[in-house]
């Protein structure tokens, strides 16, 4: 190991939208900033797809990832308890686990980096005299929502979900109630008292990293700096380092092989991330949409769960044996067999989305899947599910104007094949979309420039690497 590279320990908790985005910025600190690295994944026992993540980057061999599977939590949460809350305890009870895996590390990283999910072993970094940095793999108004949630929990009474204002967050954009996140649906609830732990341990980071870039979000990123406004809260430096998206494969086979054959942009892809799953009537509803649509599309697939929203977040890309293609409409497969593919379970989304044919995503806006979208100029019909997503669907709608949405929320109500067939046709087509594919285009070009050797991403990830010398200046000055 180098000694004079700078050495960062960066901790991934379980799932897709948080392993991904952990490895990306690692694959980002290493060949762009010259770091050393070991990436700390705790993953899903479940999941195939982290697997595969795992390792498929591990060729080119960038750093380590050590493995740390996680603690039986059954006995301290309820089976049927939220994904933040199961996350949250999940990533409490493996510190011990975490710090002996980095104390064991020779020599001592310098930094450890953590996902939203991990900011309670920021005293692991303390002990082990390492700087601390969190990042928050989403957008600037998450955060600066997140931030202030311990503040909100003072001032508004009752639940949020029935206030008759918006919520106010100091410089930035309101929230409006029927936008809020999952955990601040239900203020008893468990998930709540984490998420509002979370917010008040973030400022406690020696820097926060947010995986979007500056120009997509001025005005929040700008309040978030400001003492007058959200700076007094943040206290520690934002610094945008993305927008970080998955690298392609080599992309081969059928699919491809299908797309290669499809015009220009002419493809809806429709997928609701790793854990997105609809209602059985919803899917019919869609099927029907697409089909009415006459556009070509590729369909990611899953069985319908009216449980929950993201039913399959802990086991994406693992089969439970119930064809989800049974839930699809008489006919449908033999109908559109010359327009569309229904893949079930899983795609190689990034790879999907990169390829020319493409031109459209209905989409969960996970904050992954708005960056790979957005990072290959495709414009989207926002489909918010679970987690921020609703908050992401605004601002893609009415602040970057890249895609539509329909009129009632889906988490709210079933959206009719008519409005979905409408919707399609107006990003893929319509002369009414044409300000929205264009808009798209020019965040794809401003998202290059930012990562560009130089750019504002980039000098942000410089800027850390800075830190990390300094204080590895310190530590060899005050050696023995
Ligand atoms: N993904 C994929 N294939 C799928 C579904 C998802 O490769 O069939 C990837 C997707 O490209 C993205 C990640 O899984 O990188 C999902 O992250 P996101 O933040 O969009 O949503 P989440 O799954 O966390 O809700």
């Amino acid at each position: 190991m180098d000694m004079a590279k700078p050495h960062a320990a960066l901790l991934s908790s379980p799932g897709m939208g948080h392993l991904i985005p952990i490895v990306e910025l690692g694959k980002r600190l290493v060949t762009h900033h010259n770091f050393t690295l070991t990436i700390f994944a705790v993953t899903s026992p479940m999941s195939p797809a982290e697997s595969h993540v795992i390792q498929s980057s591990m060729s080119p061999k960038l750093f380590d990832i050590v493995q740390l599977p996680p603690v039986d939590i059954s006995g301290l949460v309820d089976a049927n308890s939220s994904i933040v809350t199961q996350l949250s305890v999940m990533m409490r009870e493996t510190r011990p686990a975490i710090r002996s895996a980095i104390s064991a590390l020779k020599p001592r990283p310098t930094l450890l980096i953590v996902d939203l999910f991990g900011t309670e072993s920021f005293p692991i970094a303390d002990e082990l005299d390492m700087l601390k940095y969190v990042y928050v793999a989403t957008n600037a108004w998450f955060l600066a929502l997140t931030i202030y949630v311990p503040f909100l929990d003072k001032e508004v009474e009752g639940e949020y979900v029935h206030q008759v204002e918006s919520l106010r967050l100091p410089g930035c954009k309101s929230v409006r109630p029927e936008d809020v996140v999952d955990p601040m649906l239900d203020r008893t609830n468990q998930q709540y008292v984490e998420y509002v732990r979370m917010g008040s341990e973030i400022p406690m980071s020696d820097g926060i990293l947010l995986n979007t870039w500056a120009d997509l979000h001025p005005t929040t990123l700008a309040a978030l700096r400001d003492d007058g406004l959200l700076g007094r809260v943040t206290k520690s430096p934002v610094y945008p380092v993305g927008p970080l998206t998955r690298t392609v494969s080599a992309s081969k086979g059928q699919l491809f092989d299908w797309l290669d054959k499809q015009p220009s942009e002419s493809v809806i892809y429709v997928s609701f991330g790793s854990g997105g799953t609809l209602s059985c009537e919803q899917t019919t509803e869609i099927a029907w949409g697409l089909e009415l649509s006459q556009q070509r599309f590729i369909w990611v697939v899953r069985p319908p769960s009216i449980r929950a929203a993201d039913a399959s977040f802990l086991t994406a890309g693992n089969a439970s044996g119930d064809d989800p293609l049974n839930y699809l409409p008489d006919g449908f497969l033999t109908r559109t067999r010359n327009v569309g593919l229904v893949l079930p379970l899983w795609a190689p989304q990034a790879d999907v989305l990169r390829h020319p044919s493409v031109g459209g995503f209905l989409s969960h806006c996970g904050w992954n899947s708005t960056l790979e979208s957005i990072t290959n100029g495709v414009p989207m019909i926002a489909w918010p599910l679970y987690a921020e997503q609703k908050m992401n669907a605004t601002l893609l709608t009415e602040e970057l104007g890249v895609a539509v949405r329909s009129k009632v929320l889906p988490s709210k109500k079933v959206v009719g094949r008519q409005e979905i067939e409408k919707m399609v046709r107006t990003i893929m087509e319509d002369k009414e979309g044409n300000a929205i594919r264009a808009r798209v285009k020019e965040l794809k070009q401003s998202a290059e420039k930012a990562l560009s050797m130089g750019g504002s991403s980039f000098h942000a990830l410089s800027e850390l690497a800075n830190q990390c010398e300094v204080r590895m200046q310190s530590q060899k000055a005050q050696a023995p």
